[in-house]
């Protein structure tokens, strides 16, 4: 049985630089619709029909960071900061169990006020009463920190790296403490401390290249994750990056396009290279492609959705690109329409925390 599962999946998860690199750069929609039928056939042999739902809540916009890309950077006084109540994410949580998600996601900006002893008894409460599956994304995070949030419960952890290219990462990134890990290595950290780790690029940055688009495909499998997340880069015009972009961008044979397409192929060349890995289907490609780009996503490589439970009012305030997808619905009905549009693809709503299948 597992001699079956594997057959053939070898020929895929072993790609090598240049057949990456070919995937990205063919013009010719015949070739185009092999990959996309490859990836589709692999998500179905290896993590099968089920579609994931992750709950996210976007717990706090405030962030002490001057990420060049992203809309609630520090430097950005035009944007109006919250920190949810414990009270208001304890809800979202009840509310995500009650659509029946497996696994709720909290999310947020760097922000020293979601201090390390605050987030774990926030975290055990939510398993007390919930039951579901915590994921946490709160940033670069110290050692302490997420081992404590280990220890209190929290299960997953998702931290992009955004490139493998180290100059372009400086250049958009500036660090925090020059003298502190990078996100490869706290990627380490977090595996360590036994979480199921996430990472993940964006695609289109200005000044990514598509050597480096392939070394990030590659990055994902020696990584070996269990989750990535690959979206497109959506200009922010409170940023630098987004007020000017041409001042970044590459001549255009060598700089990646930050449109659906692109995306397309790089979450199905994410599915092939790490055949077992949950990878979603993200909100940056439904805010570019709609609901059917969400759709298309999952038939070439993705096999989970993150519908968003941030309370209505904060929703449009965690705004780290403009006209973010699916800002006004609740969960009750992100799940009654999600589950008929997934259904309609073939598919079946996932029970359970949707943890990796095999390690
Ligand atoms: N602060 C945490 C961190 O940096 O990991 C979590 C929040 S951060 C806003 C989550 C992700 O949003 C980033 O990893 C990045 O890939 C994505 N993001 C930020 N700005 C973006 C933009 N302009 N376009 C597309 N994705 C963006």
């Amino acid at each position: 049985m597992m001699a079956d599962l594997y057959r053939g999946l070898d020929r895929f998860s072993s790609l090598e630089r240049e057949a990456i690199l070919s995937w990205l750069r063919t013009t010719e929609p015949a070739e185009l619709e092999r990959l996309f039928i490859a990836a589709d056939t692999v998500r179905r042999r290896t993590v099968g029909d089920e579609v994931h739902l992750r709950g996210l809540v976007e717990i706090s916009n405030h962030c002490r960071r001057r990420c060049a890309y992203c809309g609630i950077r520090a430097p950005n006084r035009a944007l109006r900061r919250y920190r949810m109540t414990q009270d208001e994410i304890l809800a979202a949580a009840e509310e995500a169990r009650a659509a029946g998600f497996g696994t709720l996601v909290l999310q947020s900006g760097e922000d020293p006020q979601l201090t390390g002893p605050y987030v774990a008894g926030l975290v055990s409460e939510i398993k007390r009463r919930t039951g579901l599956a915590v994921t946490l994304s709160l940033g670069e995070r110290s050692r302490d920190d997420l081992a404590r949030w280990r220890e209190a419960g929290a299960d997953r952890y998702l931290l992009r790296f955004e490139t493998s290219d180290a100059a372009l990462y400086r250049r958009i990134h500036p660090a925090a403490d020059p003298e502190g890990p990078d996100r490869f290595a706290l990627l380490g950290t977090l595996r360590a401390l036994g979480y199921e780790v996430g990472s993940g690029v964006m695609i289109g940055i200005p000044g990514q290249s598509y050597q480096s688009l392939a070394d990030d495909i590659l990055a994902f499998r020696k990584l070996d994750l269990d989750m990535i997340g690959v979206g497109p880069y959506l200009p922010h015009p409170h940023t630098p990056l987004g007020y000017r972009p041409g001042h970044f961008l590459l001549p255009d044979s060598e700089q990646v396009p930050n449109d659906a397409d692109m995306t397309y192929r790089v979450l199905s060349l994410t599915r092939l290279v790490c055949p077992f890995a949950n990878i979603p289907s993200t909100t940056a490609l439904a805010t570019l492609a709609n609901e059917e780009g969400r759709d298309l996503g999952l038939l070439r490589g993705a096999n989970v959705v993150m519908p968003n439970l941030t309370p209505e009012r904060y929703r449009s305030l965690y705004e780290i690109y403009p006209n973010k997808a699916c800002l006004h619905e609740t969960a009750e009905f992100l799940r009654t329409t999600l589950e008929t549009r997934i259904n309609f693809l073939g598919r079946k709503i996932g029970t359970g925390p949707g943890s990796k299948k095999i390690k």
